[in-house]
């Protein structure tokens, strides 16, 4: 079987940042199904602004019409906060042979020293570091050498072995962030043409972010 990508997220809202790294990557890296996990109680940053049920509304709407993009509540089922290592584990029994492949933006990449038991994040996948605006690939430090050590070009290297590799791969840049859109949509301004439409549909037809919430993040 291909590997499997895994790719976790706020994704307060989910925008084309998201859905056309997962895009590139799959035809890339030749995943099998790129599986996004909406997080529950995310242990590096504050509460999201749109409920997690909403959270993962948008996530199915945005993904529903995508070949091979599938949605995973496995995060907001579980109580506590949003482990990565928590949801490997419990990935790699149901898919105990299969290559898995940790989907990171550059920024969530950086934190990876500072993750719950991140060296055993590593024994359970491999890591695959999608470039965004702005940030640099690490060259020195702990990431720096981990890159060193465990980095590879190859695709072939992330479907024989099941994890512990890391691939940096400049995906096509898009500078949306979901922080960008709750602001825009904080100050009552449109985010059409930054999300898909059906993201949009969905988050007036739920109120997703009303104004007064919006506006302070
Ligand atoms: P926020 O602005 O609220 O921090 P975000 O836009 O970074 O949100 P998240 O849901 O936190 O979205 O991101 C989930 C993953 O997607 C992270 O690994 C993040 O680095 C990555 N990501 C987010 N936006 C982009 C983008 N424009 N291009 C590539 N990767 C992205």
């Amino acid at each position: 079987m291909d590997p499997v990508g895994i790719f976790g997220g706020t994704f307060d809202p989910i925008h084309y940042g998201h859905l056309r790294t997962a895009f590139e990557l799959r035809r890339k890296l030749r995943l099998s199904e790129v599986r996004f996990l909406p997080n529950g109680d995310p242990p590096h940053r504050d509460g999201a602004i749109a409920e997690a049920l909403h959270r993962l509304g948008m996530v199915k709407a945005a993904t529903a019409a995508q070949p091979g993009f599938v949605v995973d509540d496995r995060e907001l089922r579980r109580d506590g906060p949003s482990y990565s290592v928590d949801t490997l584990l419990d990935l790699r029994e149901e898919l105990p042979e299969c290559s898995m492949c940790l989907i990171v933006g550059m920024d969530a990449f950086l934190g990876l020293p500072k993750w719950h038991r991140w060296q055993t994040v590593l024994k359970l996948a491999h890591v695959i570091v999608a470039h965004r605006p702005g940030w640099q690939v690490p060259d020195a430090g702990p990431l720096g050498e981990l890159i060193k050590n465990r980095g590879t070009d190859a695709v072939d290297d992330l479907h024989s072995e099941r994890a512990g590799r890391i691939y940096v791969h400049a995906v096509t840049q898009l500078e949306i962030s979901s922080t960008a859109l709750r602001r825009l949509i904080g100050r009552g301004g449109d985010p059409r043409f930054l999300i898909p439409d059906a993201v949009r549909a969905y988050m007036h037809e739920h109120n997703c972010y009303p104004l007064e919430k919006s506006r302070c993040k």
